[in-house]
């Protein structure tokens, strides 16, 4: 059991903690979580059982959180094995589970025109090392022991602070739960912060990527331009991306159908990125789109460009038609630090990083290993001591995520930079440039083995 720290060395006495923190006279830690996605469950796992914590994890979803979810995400080998030391056995063989069969010599990232004419390919040690991981059984073995933590369908609305210190939360259904420390762990659109930070403004941008499953058998295999991740420039500022996750259990993807695809199965992921403006079809907004009217506009796209090479016409029409998912690019504003006394942040709750690095979840998932490492000290039972080293992990975080932040916006800025000959030509030279200055700024989270 853990050591309780001494109330002398506290400016805050036992006493001020709320009744049910010393329930049995047992002092307890109580967190709650808001949102149940990569950061948030991964702390919960990680601090799963430690003494005098008790961990809640509060999400709005039912069950998947989103179609993102069936999709793959790019993770390090330094954030794979951080999650390899620190979660628990069980866990941790669901998690290796969903890493998908990497290509020989790593991952690279092609550039290409929409002729399939190769431009350059960025393939540095970062890019080498990073890793096809599939969301779906990321979830589900992060997912793993759930009963004991999440609670499903609670939709944070606000938070109270208490007299006795404690936070007492608010939900959508008029319930309510108290903690001794809230993190918002609720992504990009994050109440938590909002409330916490209320000057943090998110902006819509003009940009959207609509996404779609294609099953990966030996016949789409043959469109891939790469056995790795490939952008292809089209017209009108727009790209193609394609990248595939490939089931190391079962390489080919067989249950499927025009309309859906297995969460287990093999699959391409086809990327279509490009300002809204662009959209061929404006009739809404590029979120109310039904799946049938997305795989229109993809195709319609896809075919618009007098130069496309065929093999992207045919990924296109091999769109499984419900896996559609559009992502609309928002720019969180940075927040640089905040009050951690009985709330904090984590994830793209404190601000989100342009996906073009994909570095988005290892920083989440890093802001989960260092703070489940501070949170399991005895000495963070006591108020003021945690509120000094929650400050710490909090500047961490955002110095961490302000340099992936920067090298990613500079990344997006170039790849959306070209509507006319001249600025695709800035965009090509540009890009080259980019990806040299990345190379050697190299990344906050290290890539060394
Ligand atoms: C298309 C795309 C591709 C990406 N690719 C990569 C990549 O390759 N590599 C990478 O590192 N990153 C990538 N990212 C970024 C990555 O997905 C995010 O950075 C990561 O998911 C952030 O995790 P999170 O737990 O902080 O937030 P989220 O994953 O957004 O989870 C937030 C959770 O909070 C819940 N929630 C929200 N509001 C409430 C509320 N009011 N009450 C209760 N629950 C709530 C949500 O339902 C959700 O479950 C990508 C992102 C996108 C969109």
């Amino acid at each position: 059991m853990a050591t309780p720290p001494q109330s002398s060395s506290s400016s805050t006495s036992w006493s001020s903690w709320s009744a049910s923190s010393v329930k049995n006279h047992e002092p307890l830690l109580r967190i709650g979580v808001v949102g149940g996605g990569i950061a948030g469950l991964t702390l919960a796992q990680l601090l799963h059982g430690t003494p005098n914590v008790q961990v809640t994890v509060y999400e709005r979803s039912f069950e998947a959180v989103d179609r993102l979810c069936g999709y793959r995400v790019m993770l390090s080998y330094f954030v794979l094995q951080n999650l390899q030391a620190t979660l628990r056995r069980e866990v941790w063989t669901r998690v290796a589970a969903s890493i998908g069969i990497q290509p020989q010599g790593g991952q690279e990232l092609q550039f290409m025109k929409s002729s399939g004419t190769q431009m350059f390919t960025f393939d540095n040690e970062e890019m080498r090392d990073s890793f096809s991981v599939s969301r779906w059984p990321l979830r589900k073995a992060l997912l793993y022991g759930y009963e004991d933590f999440v609670k499903f369908g609670k939709v944070f609305q606000r938070y109270e602070r208490l007299r006795s210190n404690a936070i007492k939360i608010h939900f959508e259904d008029r319930s309510t739960d108290e903690c001794d420390l809230l993190i918002g762990a609720d992504g990009a659109g994050s109440r938590v912060r909002r409330q916490l930070i209320p000057e943090a403004r998110v902006t819509e941008t003009d940009l959207a990527v609509i996404y779609f499953k294609i099953p990966l058998t030996p016949d789409t295999k043959d469109l891939l331009p790469t056995n790795s991740a490939s952008m292809v420039f089209t017209q009108k500022n727009q790209n193609i991306m394609v990248h595939s996750w490939i089931n190391p259990r079962k390489m080919w993807a067989t249950k499927f159908d025009d309309f859906d695809i297995s969460n287990e199965e093999s699959f391409i992921m086809f990327g279509h990125g490009g300002p809204v403006r662009e959209f061929i079809n404006k009739s809404k907004p590029p979120t109310s789109l039904s799946s049938a009217e997305l795989k229109t506009e993809i195709i319609a796209r896809v075919k618009a460009d007098p130069k496309i090479d065929p093999k992207f016409v045919a990924l296109a029409e091999h769109c499984v038609l419900n896996t559609s998912y559009v992502h609309a690019v928002r720019d969180c504003q940075a927040v640089k630090k905040w009050d951690t006394g009985s709330v904090t942040l984590m994830g793209d709750a404190v601000f989100n990083i342009s996906t073009m690095l994909g570095k988005g979840a290892n920083c989440a998932l890093l802001d989960a290993v260092d703070l489940a490492e501070t949170l399991r000290r005895p000495d963070m039972l006591n108020p003021s001591k945690r509120r000094i080293e929650l400050r710490k992990r909090a500047e961490e975080n955002v110095k961490r995520r302000m340099k992936e932040r920067q090298r990613a916006a500079l990344i997006q800025n170039l790849v959306y930079f070209g509507d006319n000959k001249l600025k695709e030509f800035c965009r090509d030279q540009g890009l080259k440039m980019a990806f040299d200055w990345i190379d050697d700024t190299s990344s906050i989270i290290p890539h060394e083995r």
